[in-house]
């Protein structure tokens, strides 16, 4: 899985399938279904930490599934196609709406499970719906409906389960297909501006440096400051084990130096909360999320 994760760590799946259509990704499952194997969806594997042991049961890739189709303002991308792709593509035409994700990795299916969010947006603001495929693996559309200001007292309008790194996927045994983003004309001049100087934002934040997740922690509100402000108060930029290093320009990031092992990323995950509960009384509550074969 080092292959197809972004932290490039990971032993191997027992089965890695890449299906380039939705009716190869069902036949997959059910496949799997069959022979009883645990099986689960990955996009980029860029939020995710797979265990050194690898994973059981069967991977499926999304990454070979990735159209997008623009109709007036609405664009739709298939789950696997890749984030930088989906922006790169509305703001040629002129749409505006999804330039805050420039740079980010993962797919859509993945930005879309995370509710990924960055520069004060998040992807659930600009969902119109999502096709997904429920446990029954039947077809299923979830409509996003945006809170108008005008609602009575216990009206629902919510941008349903979404919420800050929270998604209606969470939890739950369905797979993502596509989603449909409602977007703004706006001059595509304009939109590549804000491109670059994101992409840019990224760069000087060392995002690139190294292979990594990007953000270890979430940043709970409650704790008054976001976690890399604490980590780095603490001491934690630069501090390594093995080949595993905590970002030295960001304390929420953690870099593959080139041979690290799952373990030593999860250890010095654990060794960071440690040291926040001793000094806080508080929990880091991981955002990378530990896959496969962990001993404990
Ligand atoms: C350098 C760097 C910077 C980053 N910056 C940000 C940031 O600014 N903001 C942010 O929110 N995140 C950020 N991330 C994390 C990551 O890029 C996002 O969370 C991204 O949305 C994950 O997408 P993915 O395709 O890689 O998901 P994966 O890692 O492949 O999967 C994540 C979860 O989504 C599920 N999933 C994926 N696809 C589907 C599907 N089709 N159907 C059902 N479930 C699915 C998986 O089962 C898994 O549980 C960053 C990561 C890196 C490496």
């Amino acid at each position: 899985m080092a292959l197809h994760t972004s932290f490039r760590v990971g032993g191997p799946a027992d089965l890695y399938v890449e299906p380039l259509s939705v009716e190869e990704c069902i036949e997959t499952i059910r496949l799997a279904q069959e022979c009883s194997l645990p099986w689960i969806v990955l996009g980029e594997g860029s939020n995710v930490l797979v265990a050194d042991g690898g994973i059981e049961g069967v991977v499926i890739s999304t990454l070979r599934i990735c159209r997008i189709t623009i109709e007036g303002t609405l664009l739709t991308a298939e789950a696997g196609t890749k984030v930088d792709s989906v922006v790169k593509a509305s703001c040629e035409v002129g749409l505006g709406g999804l330039e805050f994700l420039s740079g980010m990795p993962g797919s859509v299916g993945g930005a879309v499970w995370m509710n990924a969010r960055c520069y004060g947006s998040e992807v659930s603001e600009v969902l119109e719906h999502v096709a997904y495929l429920d446990e029954f693996l039947e077809l299923q559309t979830l409509h996003v409906t945006h809170p108008t200001g005008g609602e009575s007292e216990g009206e629902v309008s919510q941008t349903a389960g979404f919420g800050y790194k929270k998604s209606p996927f969470q939890g739950k045994p369905w797979i993502i297909l596509h989603a449909t983003f409602r977007l703004t004309p706006e001059d595509p001049r304009v939109l590549q501006e804000k491109i670059q100087q994101y992409r840019q934002d990224r760069e000087k934040k060392g995002h690139y440096l190294a292979p990594s997740a990007g953000s270890v922690f979430k940043n709970d509100r409650s704790f008054g400051e976001p976690a890399g402000v604490i980590l780095d108060r603490m001491g934690f930029k630069g501090v390594r084990i093995g080949d595993a290093e905590v970002s030295p320009l960001h304390a929420n990031i953690i870099l593959n130096r080139g041979t690290a092992r799952a373990s030593d990323i999860r250890t010095l995950v654990e060794r960071m909360q440690e040291a926040v509960h001793r000094a806080y009384g508080r929990t880091l509550e991981p955002e990378i999320l530990f896959i496969g074969r962990w001993e404990s």
